[in-house]
């Protein structure tokens, strides 16, 4: 099915637009830039920046693709979780869209969408698998037994996510937001070896209750500690050292977890997805491990990690080649739409 993709959920207006599994056009209009100098995403800005972006994307999709509103089977829109206002933009105009051609409207998970999309120009997904979510309001472990029916949490953060850990770490050592991509660039050249942060919830006491859980916020403190620390002894911090250490706690604690459940649940099959994904030394370790264990390690390139409209638009298509029903028309934005909840219908009390 050919199918139309919208997600607005924090600062991207993705439009992405599917044949199937193959991508046809996938277009991203941020607004990072207006965010920046607030050092994170201003969430009324972000939804002004989506009313005014979503039209011309939506045309520059259309032409990416080369067709036409009537060559659509369906529409996919982002429902949650995510910033309100931004997600009732997307909503807004899918809901316009859907009214206006007559195509069938699915409301879907942001966060399904993540772990979905290295479908896209690939293999169909095997299950189980095991994936991982890593992005900027999540950290997750999940086994996926059908990605449009059942997808269980195994565990979560129980405080920071990944991503919000490196871009608040990049705040500490004085980078610009968003943190992700600029501590991947301020670590070329350090010692990940340096300087040995604690790596949350991994003690042996912790693996009783909080075995697939994480924990980002410890590391942060230590983070910001060292520096202060060095600062105040008037050393000169070593940002890539630093940047390198820091990078290697959070990839091993979400790698060694991530593996574990492989190895505990017998599944040798493993997913990743989510911005964090984008980061070189995940990608890097996550193939070694995949390999030393003979786990089958699926990742999705490097466009697909961060929030775009294809991810949306995949999810889906997947949902209408499994014959799912439309949503409606009676769903809304919900902001803490929980990863379990991969299509939404009717929400009792929109966000
Ligand atoms: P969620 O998906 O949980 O709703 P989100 O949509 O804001 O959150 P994503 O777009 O998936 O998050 O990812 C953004 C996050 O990914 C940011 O925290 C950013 O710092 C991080 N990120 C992006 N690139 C990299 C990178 N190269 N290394 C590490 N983190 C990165
Ligand atoms: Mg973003
Ligand atoms: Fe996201």
């Amino acid at each position: 099915p050919v199918v139309l993709g919208i997600e607005t959920s924090c600062d991207e207006t993705g439009i992405g637009i599917v044949r199937g599994r193959t991508l046809l056009a996938n277009v991203i209009s941020s607004s990072m830039d207006e965010h920046a100098r607030y050092g994170g995403v201003v969430p009324e800005v972000a939804a002004r920046a989506h009313l005014e972006a979503i039209n011309p994307a939506l045309e520059a999709a259309f032409a990416e693709a080369g067709i036409g509103f009537a060559e659509l089977d369906a529409i996919a829109v982002t429902s949650g979780p995510g910033l309100s206002g931004a997600l009732m933009v997307g909503v807004g105009a899918a809901k316009a869209l859907a009214v206006a051609t007559g195509k069938p409207l699915y409301a879907v998970n942001h966060l399904v969408g993540h772990v979905g999309a290295d479908v896209l120009d690939a293999e169909p997904l095997e299950y189980p698998t095991v994936a991982l979510l890593v992005s900027g309001g999540h950290t997750s472990l999940l086994v996926v037994r059908d990605l449009v029916g059942d997808v269980e949490l195994l565990g979560e953060t129980i405080d920071d996510a990944a991503g919000e850990a490196f871009d608040k770490v990049a705040r500490i050592l004085g980078l610009p937001y968003p943190g992700g991509p600029q501590i991947d660039r301020a670590a070329v050249g350090g010692d990940p070896t340096a300087i040995r942060f604690p790596r949350g919830l991994m003690l042996p006491k912790d693996l009783e209750r909080h075995r697939y859980d994480f924990s980002f916020s410890g590391l942060k403190t230590a983070v910001a500690r060292w520096v202060e620390k060095a600062q105040d002894a008037g050393e000169e911090v070593p940002v890539a050292d630093v940047a390198a250490s820091f990078r290697e706690a959070v990839v091993d604690v979400l790698l060694t977890k991530a593996f574990r459940a492989c190895a505990d649940l017998g599944i040798p099959r493993l997913l990743l997805g989510g911005g964090v994904v984008a980061n070189a030394r995940v990608r890097e370790a996550a193939a070694e491990r995949a390999a030393a264990q003979g786990v089958q390690l699926r990742i999705p390139p490097l466009a697909l990690c961060t929030d775009n409209g294809a991810m949306i638009a995949a999810l889906g298509a997947q949902l209408v080649a499994a014959g799912h029903r439309p949503s409606g028309l009676g769903f809304g934005a919900d902001s803490t739409l929980p990863v379990t909840e991969i299509q939404v219908d009717e929400l009792a009390a929109p966000a």
